[in-house]
C-alpha cells in the first residue's frame, strides 16, 4: 500500500515539474482547444438549442416554428398547400 502511494506522489511530482516546465505550452494547446470548440458550438444550429414545436392546423403535423407559416391567429400551417387545402375545405 505504502509502495503504491509512493508511485502516485512520484508520478504527481513528475507530471507538477512538467507542467511548470511546459506551461507556457500547455496553456498555447489549451487556447487551440477553446478556439476549436467555440468554432465548433458557433457552427451548431442556433434551432438546436431551444426549439419550438408547432402543430400544423392542416395536417396536425409538428413542425418547429421557425418552418411553420404563422398567421397571428394562433394556427400554424406546415406549407402553403396546407393552408390552401384548409381553406378550400371550409
Ligand atoms: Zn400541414
Amino acid at each position: 500500500m505504502m509502495k503504491c502511494l509512493t508511485i502516485i506522489l512520484i508520478l504527481l511530482l513528475i507530471l507538477l515539474i512538467l507542467t511548470i516546465r511546459y506551461r507556457r505550452q500547455i496553456r498555447f494547446f489549451i487556447n487551440i482547444f477553446r478556439l476549436f470548440f467555440a468554432i465548433r458550438e458557433n457552427q451548431m444550429p442556433a434551432k438546436k438549442k431551444d426549439i419550438q414545436l408547432v402543430c400544423c392546423a392542416g395536417c396536425k403535423k409538428w413542425l418547429p416554428a421557425s418552418e411553420a407559416i404563422d398567421l397571428q391567429l394562433g394556427n400554424f400551417y406546415c406549407s402553403k398547400d396546407c393552408f390552401n387545402k384548409r381553406l378550400s375545405s371550409g
